[in-house]
């Protein structure tokens, strides 16, 4: 399986910017075999999808409401983001469970939704500073891991950091190498024989210095990259670094 390098635009870009930025993208793709993704805001996904038309790019959303329609005013569905173009969608991103308190099992049930509606969810787990300090992070990512994921899941696994997101501090390849055969470890511990087909991507302060080593490391599928993704160059010369 190739890896899957996805930019997150998080709350960045204008359209007119979004659809430059999504159109440089699709522009330098030829000859990357790594697959491309871009998750912008919600709001530019249909715009996006439009500029990506027959590129080897695909869209993303950031979040998703768990529940297809209803009465939930200022959210999202995840048929409205399969509606616009989107193919994948990032959920649980520790952004939305710091400031929108989203617990392990909401996650669990957007995860659902976004499943239902056609969507593969990416599914954000990584430990705090105070944590990792601790020494509690495989505990708390564990435990993110058995509370997030549906079983069966059919979906990806990002592993960020928090003390690494925007930081400019990524995780040396050994906490990765530690970190990743870990989440290896409990995704085969909880859904057997699948748990050695899904895709762990790392996230946290990925940039083109950084990319070669980290997607060397083993049980790396990827990248979830946010700062260095609003970056055509830049977030491309990550993807060439691809595997
Ligand atoms: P960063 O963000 O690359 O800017 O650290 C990663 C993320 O939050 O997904």
């Amino acid at each position: 399986m190739p890896q899957l390098i996805a930019g997150n635009w998080k709350m960045h870009c204008l359209t007119a910017d979004a659809i430059a930025l999504a159109e440089a993208v699709a522009a330098g793709a030829a000859g990357i075999t790594a697959e491309l993704l871009v998750c912008p805001t919600a709001l530019h996904v249909a715009a996006v999808a439009k500029a990506l038309a027959g590129s080897p790019v695909a869209v993303g959303g950031q979040d998703c409401h768990q529940t297809p329609q209803g009465a939930h005013t200022g959210d999202i569905a995840a048929p409205m983001l399969r509606d616009a173009g989107a193919s994948y969608v990032i959920l649980g991103h520790s952004e939305r469970r710091q400031n929108h308190d989203e617990t392990d099992e909401l996650i669990r049930e957007k995860t659902i939704a976004a499943v239902e509606a056609g969507l593969t969810p990416i599914v954000c787990v990584g430990e705090t500073l105070d944590q990792r300090t601790g020494g509690q992070e495989t505990e708390v990512v564990g435990w993110q891991i058995a509370g997030s994921l549906p079983k069966p899941f059919a979906g990806v696994v990002a592993y960020e950091p928090v003390w690494a997101i925007g930081t400019g501090k990524t995780a040396t390849e050994q906490d990765v190498a530690t970190m990743h055969a870990f989440i290896r470890e409990e995704l085969v511990r909880q859904f057997g024989e699948d748990g050695h087909g899904i895709r762990i991507l790392y996230g946290g302060s990925v940039k083109a210095s950084n990319a070669a080593a980290l997607l060397a490391v083993p049980h790396v599928g990827g990248a979830l990259v946010g700062g260095a993704s609003l970056k055509a160059d830049e977030f491309l010369t990550i993807a060439r670094a691809a595997r």
